[in-house]
């Protein structure tokens, strides 16, 4: 992929100002989005949030409002859906049921009448490891290997992005898992760009590299999974990917890299890499699987914060883990969870623990970044 900026234009996919409104209601808005070639790319977010219909754009089902969508530097925002190099791969495989697994993969080929087209086939087939299940219809396979097929049929048309809008959604949750790592499998076999549209944030991050994160038709925050998971930008991707305590806080004053706020009554350093004033009010945001939990008074292995006071209110033992709510001073319960390395003790209802976390596992959101 050249790189962006002097010298060379960006290869990938590009959204500029790209926008979708259905009478008054603005679906997609005003969406700036560079997709490298070759990535495994995941839009992320609930229902309705715009992501089918950001994909519909990009395949050409859809026609934007307004704004542009360029690949490989060539305009293709009013071309015709067959005129792009792009193919999508749907929740429902839309496989054709009279034809056989072959025939299904080899239509795209007969269509542009092109040549070599059993050894096209076979190479597909082996690629999406169905070579023996070539002679049989649809309806006799499995849903992981229909949506195998569509995989199949999609790639061979060599399209420059595939389009996934929901493909797992149909399978249950043991095959989607499996079907996840056999895509991310394919995907870096082919190198092609995949974008991936899902509203469940655990495929996002397990088979994407960049994620971006949307709601309310615009894009929240994109980045690597880790990065979003460790360092989300707003309240809104905090609690969307995975679970997070949020707790009020004022900031006090800062020094370096970490600020000072004043947490209920208690001041814990947070680190930061925005402006904060003195005064500002914000959301210390901790994952549960970040705090440690302790009896009262126990000095824990976590060097910064301890708050003190808690009570727990509920245990769930999980096998590997334990999930604790517990009610801290101020009223608020945090949820906490520890794995069972078999070391530490089981807490009970109603025993008196204190909390500790290290201050860089801890992260700030301003009030003012809550999505409206
Ligand atoms: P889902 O996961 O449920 O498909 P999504 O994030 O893909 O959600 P979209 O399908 O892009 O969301 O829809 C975004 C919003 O635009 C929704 O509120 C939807 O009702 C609206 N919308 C989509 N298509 C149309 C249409 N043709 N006419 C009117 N409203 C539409």
């Amino acid at each position: 992929a050249a790189p962006d900026g002097a010298g060379g234009a960006f290869d990938g996919l590009r959204l500029r100002g790209l926008t979708k409104s259905f009478a008054a209601f603005t679906a997609v808005d005003d969406l700036d989005l560079d997709v490298p070639t070759g990535s495994f790319f995941a839009l992320l977010g609930p229902s309705g949030c715009g992501k089918t219909t950001t994909l519909r754009m990009v395949a050409g089902l859809e026609t934007p409002t307004s704004g542009t969508i360029t690949l490989g530097g060539e305009d293709i925002t009013r071309a015709r859906p067959y005129r792009r190099p792009v193919n999508t791969v749907f929740q429902n495989y839309a496989l054709f049921p009279h034809l056989d697994i072959f025939e299904n993969v080899a239509f795209g080929l007969r269509r542009r009448k092109q040549s070599d087209v059993k050894a096209k086939v076979e190479e597909m087939l082996e690629l999406v490891e169905l070579t023996s299940q070539a002679e049989k219809k649809p309806a006799m396979l499995s849903g992981g290997q229909q949506q195998r097929v569509a995989l199949a049929r999609a790639l061979i048309n060599q399209p420059q992005v595939l389009l996934l809008d929901e493909p797992l959604g149909a399978l249950d949750l043991k095959l989607r898992r499996s079907m996840q790592l056999e895509i991310k499998r394919i995907q870096t076999e082919v190198g092609l760009t995949f974008i991936h549209v899902t509203h469940d944030q655990e495929e996002a991050m397990t088979m994407a590299d960049t994620v971006a994160v949307m709601n309310a038709g615009v894009i929240e925050q994109m980045g690597a999974p880790d990065e979003l998971y460790e360092n989300p930008r707003t309240t809104f991707v905090a609690n969307f990917l995975g679970q997070s305590n949020l707790i009020d806080g004022q900031i006090r004053n800062r020094s370096a890299d970490l600020v000072t706020v004043d947490m209920h009554g208690i001041e814990i350093s947070v680190p930061t890499d925005r402006v904060h004033a003195e005064g500002d009010r914000g959301w210390i945001g901790i994952r549960p699987e970040k705090v440690l939990i302790g009896e009262e008074g126990e000095a824990l292995d976590a060097p910064g914060n301890t708050v003190p006071g808690g009570v727990i209110t509920d245990v769930s033992f999980f096998g590997v883990s334990t999930q604790y709510l517990v009610r801290m001073p101020w009223g608020q319960e945090l949820t906490v969870f520890e794995q069972n390395t078999g070391r530490r003790r089981i807490f009970r209802r109603g025993d008196r623990v204190e909390l500790s976390w290290r201050p860089e596992y801890a992260f700030l959101l301003d009030h003012s970044q809550d999505a409206a």
